[in-house]
């Protein structure tokens, strides 16, 4: 277990590398024309196009606001507005399968598999609530993509389930529907928390929920957990994490609260004052891992756990995991196709970002182009730096003799100032240092982000320039 002072130490903020570069490098000069050329490119490669490609929907819609929120949503009570937002993702759907299918007449190139545009092994829908929409909504989306895609046999197909919005039926439909997985917001159990954050739904309900989503053979059930909001204490936290383990999700993310009301209007309702102090963050968090370990869950890495039997506890042994912008994942990387507003793609060596507001979402769709404002196309040097930090959060490893064989690099001499920051962390006991490369130690899975951003490039020199001005 880490110690007190390390997590305090480590207690800063970063990226969590669903990408690499973050999207907080993209710019605005990327715009459709690039990610239609990248889609030209993929098409145009037989074994490219003939890939697998991940799906991830955005549904903007919630019913009432989570004051802690830091999401894109929109808050409404109506639920006539999913209606035209459907229309738009279908003609976003449309676009990006006329893409696909341009530049080869059908995913494949073959001419044999009826003109699909190819092949989904993961779909996610996030929000916002996706579970805003009716079963009808869903039942209509569902038909609609099938009409385009199939899915590979062992395809992840999951959805934010807001517990508030549902009930043991709709869970059977989203069954029906071919969803496999369930990941549930519950954030803390405790009463006057879920009051002071202004999301109130009760434990039993919950329960009655995760019983069902098992009853009806979901193959995994995630559940987020917040620390560091309004109100929590070590007293009120420990309860909710014996809750937790009393519910035995197969997963657990566990995220840190920051409170940024400058940045998040919904958090200036949160009343500062009952925040847990820094330390008290800390403890919180201490006494989660503990309970974790003490549960049997497996570190994933970036504050997520999971039972030893669960698919990620087991990608993670076999060095098998990835990470995409839905976090961790079973699945090998593909591309991956965004819909909605505010939803990212990677379509070759890019990343694309849609519109964050629905009125830009809908302007571009109206003007027959694909809805991107921005994006990057990634040099040399950021597929490379993706390859090591994708290495180090996903397997905790880094191989320097297949770095310099795959990317011609001399690694002492490409990696020298970050080699010198490793010594640090080595000896804190959180990575091993050899010829062969590092790996990240148990103890290290804690502060793997911490490690990770070590090869950001763009941060260290983002940190280099601060560094230099407050000198100046
Ligand atoms: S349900 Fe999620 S997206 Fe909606 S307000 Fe709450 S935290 Fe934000």
């Amino acid at each position: 277990m880490p110690d007190a002072a390390l997590l305090e130490r480590f207690n800063i903020a970063g990226p969590r590398y669903t990408s690499y570069p973050t999207a907080d490098r993209f710019v605005e000069a990327f715009g459709h024309a690039d990610l239609e050329a990248a889609y030209v490119q993929r098409c145009s490669i037989p074994a490219l196009a003939n890939r697998p490609l991940s799906m991830y929907i955005h549904i903007p819609f919630c019913e009432a606001l989570c004051y802690y929120c830091a999401c894109n949503k929109i808050i409404t009570k109506h639920k006539e507005r999913a209606a035209p937002y459907l229309v738009d993702l279908e003609r976003e759907l449309a676009l990006v399968v006329q893409q696909l299918r341009m530049h080869t007449g059908s995913a494949s190139g073959r001419g044999d598999d009826g003109g699909r545009a190819g092949m989904l092994s993961q779909l996610h829908f996030g929000g916002g609530s996706p579970t805003f929409l009716s079963d009808e909504q869903l039942t209509q989306w569902m038909a609609r993509l099938r009409e385009h895609f199939d899915f590979t046999p062992d395809a992840e197909v999951s959805i934010e389930v807001d517990p508030r919005t549902v009930n043991p039926a709709r869970l059977q439909h989203l069954r029906a529907l071919g969803f496999n997985r369930l990941s549930f917001g519950v954030q803390d159990f405790d009463a006057a928390v879920q009051e002071a954050v202004h999301r109130v739904q009760s434990t039993e309900q919950v329960f009655e929920l995760v019983h069902t989503a098992r009853q009806l053979a979901f193959e995994s059930i995630n559940v987020d957990l917040i620390y560091g909001l309004p109100g929590q204490s070590q007293a009120s936290f420990g309860q909710t994490l014996q809750t937790l383990v009393a519910l035995k999700p197969d997963r657990v993310a566990l995220y840190a609260y920051a409170h940024l009301p400058e940045r998040f209007k919904p958090q200036r309702r949160i009343d500062s004052l009952r925040l847990p102090s820094a330390d008290e963050k800390v403890a919180l968090q201490a006494l989660a891992l503990q309970a974790m370990n003490q549960a049997g869950y497996v570190d994933i890495g970036m504050d997520h756990f999971a039972l030893p039997d669960d698919g990620l506890a087991a990608a993670k042994r076999k060095g098998l995991l990835h990470r995409n912008f839905q976090g961790y994942s079973t699945q090998p990387d593909t591309d991956l196709i965004g819909l909605g507003v505010s939803s990212i793609s990677k379509i070759g060596a890019t990343y694309s970002q849609n519109a964050k507001d629905i009125e830009s979402y809908r302007d571009a769709l109206e003007q027959g182009h694909l809805p991107v404002v921005r994006g990057l196309a990634l040099s040399r040097d950021d597929l490379m730096r993706r390859d090591i930090i994708m290495g180090l959060m996903c397997q905790g490893v880094l191989d320097i003799a297949s770095i310099e064989q795959q990317w011609m690099v001399d690694f002492a001499s490409a990696f020298a100032r970050e080699w010198a920051q490793m010594r640090t962390f080595e000896s804190d006991g959180l990575v091993q240092l050899s010829h062969e490369g590092i790996e990240v130690t148990a103890k290290g899975w804690t502060f793997v982000r911490a490690i990770a951003m070590v090869f950001d490039r763009y941060l260290q020199e983002a940190q280099r320039r601060a560094q230099f001005s407050k000198i100046l």
